[in-house]
């Protein structure tokens, strides 16, 4: 345990609460936090000695459960050999062995990997491809992001352009931002995909002359709103990027390794992105990292841009502890049967939110993979939606309209069931 002169844990909540940022809350006024002394499996142990069950796999990450033998294996056998160098004129087998890894099991054609730190940097190196891509390729003028509404794409100013322009944060950054352009939301039901499409086919043929490329989370939209739309729309974005000379980025950083019941959801569409973006379950919760994976297409475009370089390169990159972990992670997701889960909790899933449909506050559940979703028609009490499902012994962190769940891919059927019970009862309360 770390050394600090604070003993008590009311100590350490205090001077938590005086000088911790956490994400997205207030340092003078902030609401809550609880103090955690262990992981283990889908439980998260906290101070007073109670148990939580993990409804979030630490926001998408956590697929195997925590404290797993494998994957502290991983990262002490690295930790004994070294645990970091530069990347710069230096390399190493973990970074080659997950290189090859992400090559060989993402979509065809996929074959140069940028290492990137946090899944907020690796949409940032995309976005640098995309743009050098279009001025090798002698397209300079070609400058603007073309996304869809109810975006999420991280919190750095280029991810935050291409974010939902008006629950992301574009009205206080407006002055700083790139201007992206944004097309309607993709519909959730297949019968309105013809008459988007035709909206989202007229918008890039206006704006064509200026865009260098198309942007979004296949599938899934996440943090946005916890939107799933049909596969047949990624097929029409293919479309239109080819028929414009545009590159096609797919946000897989939530997405990908098995949370949808797709390895990856570009899968679920049959479509190649020319660029992709992983993270989050990439370490499964240990380690920040996350990948650009490109074609090579994209690779000699940007390679023929005045610097001759892709213009990235993070002091941290490439980290071979992250990369051992990573490697780790991915080999229990392949000897695993992440498919069967994954089936098997969205099942769980469905039948446990079923009830709250009509329960009154309620607009909508959904599911999608070990994905599951209650939207109310207000803005969630997230204090009081966190201590009521806390008092069912289950961790959730709504945000908005949202209580929302994506279990780790370990949790069993009962897991499940008290996750839909938590769920409702936090729906109840806030
Ligand atoms: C979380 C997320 C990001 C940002 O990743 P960080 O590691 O938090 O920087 C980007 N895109 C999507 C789709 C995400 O879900």
């Amino acid at each position: 345990m770390p050394h600090t002169s604070l003993h008590t844990a009311a100590d350490l909540l205090a001077y938590d609460r005086e000088h911790l940022w956490h994400p997205y809350t207030s340092m003078t006024d902030p609401t809550p936090v609880r103090l955690v002394t262990g992981a283990d499996g889908t439980r998260i142990t906290l101070d007073d000695g109670s148990e939580l069950l993990d409804g979030m796999s630490s926001w998408w990450a956590a697929i195997h459960g925590y404290n797993h033998p494998a994957l502290n294996a991983a990262l002490t056998d690295q930790v004994a050999d070294f645990a970091h160098v530069m990347f710069g004129g230096l390399t190493h087998r973990p970074a080659i062995a997950l290189a090859e890894k992400l090559v060989s099991i993402t979509p065809e054609g996929l074959d140069h990997v940028f290492l990137a730190d946090s899944g907020s940097v690796s949409v940032e190196v995309a976005l640098k491809m995309v743009l050098q891509h279009q001025r090798g390729v002698g397209r300079p003028e070609r400058t603007r992001m073309l996304t869809i509404r109810g975006g999420y794409h991280g919190d750095t100013f280029g991810c935050m352009s291409v974010c939902d322009p008006v629950g992301g944060m574009h009205s206080m950054f407006s002055q700083v931002l790139p201007t992206q352009v944004f097309a309607d939301r993709p519909p959730a039901g297949v019968e309105d995909v013809p008459a988007w499409a035709e909206g989202f086919r007229s918008l890039a043929a206006e704006h064509a002359h200026e865009l260098a490329g198309i942007i979004v989370e296949p599938l899934l939209q996440g943090a946005g709103g916890m939107h799933v739309y049909p596969a047949e729309c990624l097929r029409v974005m293919r479309e239109v990027a080819d028929e414009h000379e545009l590159v096609l980025v797919f946000d897989e950083i939530a997405t990908g390794f098995g949370r949808t019941g797709w390895l990856f959801a570009a899968e679920a569409a049959g479509v190649t992105p020319d660029v992709m973006c992983l993270g989050k379950a990439l370490t499964g919760g240990y380690l920040t990292l996350a990948a650009v994976l490109c074609t090579g297409a994209v690779a000699a475009g940007l390679s023929r841009s005045e610097s001759g370089v892709l213009m990235h390169g993070p002091t941290y990159m490439g980290n071979p502890l992250a990369c051992s972990v990573a490697l780790a992670n991915l080999r229990l997701l392949e000897t695993g049967d992440f498919r069967s889960d994954v089936e098997r909790i969205n099942a769980g899933l469905v039948a446990g939110l079923a009830p709250l449909r009509d329960l009154p506050g309620i607009l909508d559940v959904r599911t999608i993979g070990a994905v599951g979703v209650a939207q109310l028609d207000h803005p969630v009490d997230v204090v009081k939606a966190t201590d009521a499902a806390a008092e069912e012994g289950v961790w959730l962190r709504p945000f908005r309209d949202l209580i929302y769940t994506m279990p780790p891919y370990v949790s069993t059927d009962e897991d499940v069931a008290l996750i839909c019970t938590a769920i409702g009862r936090a729906a109840v309360v806030a």
